[in-house]
């Protein structure tokens, strides 16, 4: 345990926003800089390169530098393999810094930054180094005239565009696999919570990933994304983030190069709660605890919640009992389980949602309302509206906050219809003790991950996705090299 308060750390901690090309740390061409503000409470914590088009150009150079003499590529995948087992490691032997910078930058609690994001982060990229050595290409079973190799090389020059609401493993999302495939990969972390992907770049140069293998673009997404999207030399490009810009982003490969264009986005997530439930406290627990981690701030959160009527009092009595433990507070304190809003725009964005709840006539049955003001940071309680109408923006809508609408059902396959009833295809779950009822309505759920009486399961060797319009891509797992490997087929004449 530190002997030091976390509040002591973030006094002390230095703190640096500079750009990292070719394996420097470098300001943007145009000096242009912008603050990077804290949601804990308002503080300064760095000015940050504000990157354009110059320095993406400058970014996707070097990599294309670094891909075509192929320092990173020409490695033998064992020789790979030290060098992200060796990053993986720089993580955990700098966990608690990566933690600091995680909470003070986005707002989560520092025991989650600690063991859950820094431990997901550097598992991801150790267990994609772990992979890559024991990966086979294949012969294929033509006639003996000929020998067909189909083989998977690296795509190229792989541009990754993340969000803010897991910073540092959204990073290890691309990081990992893009790199252990043999790209170069130029990173553009949000404007909102750029701070951890910078240090990632500085702690993969020191475990001896060569400079210009991976370099990180700090910015606007109009301004370096935008760059990104539209570069002409960019082989790849891997977005995670909302729906509307998801779409811009295909857009942007269809007008510039047609480079491979992945997305993962945004979610409605169905939770549905059956009356034969196996277990209602750890329904109610799953159901919970899931919506509020993260401050709500999770693609595949549990937002809309479907109970049988005949459990529907029983189910909300024992939220209810619950939700006083997810009030927010000090995410800079260890027992703190919800931390503050990413940033103003963000907490507008919610609290606007809270507001068309009350207008559009559901029961607000706790929080809804702004949190911890004398703080100076942004927080909002956790949030349960009853009575809730599928035609309610709170229902159709992904609002990435700590907000839970609570619909009823007494039609099962009713249920499932309106699960599905969404452009959004990301998660969702269904709770009985039926495993029958369990296995159909898992199938007839249309959305990438689906599970059955529980929720939060994770694990790096499983894909994670979506369908419809929460995305095309999948991260995590061995798929998640489809998204970064060219497949060859070569033709050898035996004779
Ligand atoms: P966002 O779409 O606003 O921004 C994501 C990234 O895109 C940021 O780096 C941003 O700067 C950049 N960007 C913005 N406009 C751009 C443009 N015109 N061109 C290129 N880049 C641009 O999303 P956000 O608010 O950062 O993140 C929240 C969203 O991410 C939610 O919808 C959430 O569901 C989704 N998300 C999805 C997953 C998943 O795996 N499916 C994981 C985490 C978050």
């Amino acid at each position: 345990m530190p002997t030091t308060t976390w509040h002591e750390r973030a006094a002390e901690l230095e703190i640096n926003g500079r750009a990292f090309i070719d394996g420097e740390r470098v300001d943007a061409r145009a000096k242009a800089r912008f603050d990077c503000l804290s949601p804990i409470d308002g503080r300064k914590l760095a000015e940050v390169a504000r990157c354009g088009g110059a320095d993406v150009d400058a970014a996707v150079g070097s990599a294309r530098a670094a891909f075509d003499d192929r320092r990173w590529a020409g490695k033998a995948p064992a020789e790979r393999k030290k060098i992200l087992i060796r990053l993986a490691d720089l993580m955990l032997a700098r966990r608690d810094e990566l933690a600091l910078l995680e909470t003070l930058d986005m707002g989560k609690p520092i025991r989650y930054s600690r063991s859950v994001d820094v431990q997901l982060a550097q598992n991801c990229i150790r267990w994609y180094g772990e992979a890559i050595d024991k990966l086979y290409d294949q012969v294929a079973p033509t006639s003996d005239a000929s020998l067909a190799l189909i083989t998977r090389e690296p795509v190229g020059v792989v541009a990754a565009i993340i969000p803010w609401n897991y910073p540092m493993l959204m990073a290890a999302w691309k990081i990992g696999p893009a790199l252990a495939a043999g790209n170069s990969l130029v990173l553009k972390p949000s404007e909102k919570a750029p701070l951890t992907a910078l240090r990632l770049a500085e702690l993969a140069l020191e475990a001896g990933v060569p400079p210009g293998v991976f370099n990180v673009v700090p910015g606007f997404g109009d301004e370096a994304g935008r760059a990104l999207g539209l570069h002409m030399d960019v082989d790849c490009i891997a977005f995670t983030g909302s729906t509307r810009v998801g779409k811009q982003v295909v857009q942007m490969a269809g007008q510039s190069n047609l480079k491979r264009a992945w997305t993962e986005l945004g979610g409605k997530s169905a939770n549905i709660v059956c009356a034969d439930c196996p277990d209602l406290d750890a329904a109610v627990s799953a159901a919970i605890g899931s919506i509020y981690f993260n401050q709500g701030e999770s693609c595949n959160a549990p937002s809309r919640l479907f109970v049988e009527a005949s459990i529907k009092d029983a189910f909300l009595d024992k939220a209810l009992a619950m939700i006083p433990q997810f009030a927010p507070g000090d995410p800079l304190i260890d027992a703190t389980v919800m931390g503050a809003i990413v940033d103003p725009i963000q907490m507008k964005t919610v609290l606007g949602f809270i507001a068309s709840g009350k207008e559009e006539g559901a029961r607000l049955l706790a929080g809804g309302a702004a949190a911890r003001v004398e703080s100076g940071g942004l927080y909002i309680e956790p949030t349960l509206f009853d009575g809730v109408d599928p035609s309610m923006r709170i229902a159709r809508e992904e609002i990435f906050g700590p907000v839970l609408a609570v619909l009823s059902f007494t039609d099962l396959d009713e249920a499932v219809r309106q699960a599905n009833a969404t452009p959004y295809g990301l998660a969702a779950a269904v709770w009985t003790a039926d495993m029958g009822k369990a296995i159909r309505t898992a199938r007839a759920l249309r959305a990438g991950t689906v599970h059955v009486n529980q929720y939060d399961s994770d694990d790096i060797t499983v894909p994670f996705g979506g369908y419809k319009q929460s995305g095309n891509g999948r991260d995590k797992s061995l798929h998640a090299f489809d998204k970064y490997t060219e497949l060859k087929t070569t033709w050898i004449q035996v004779g």
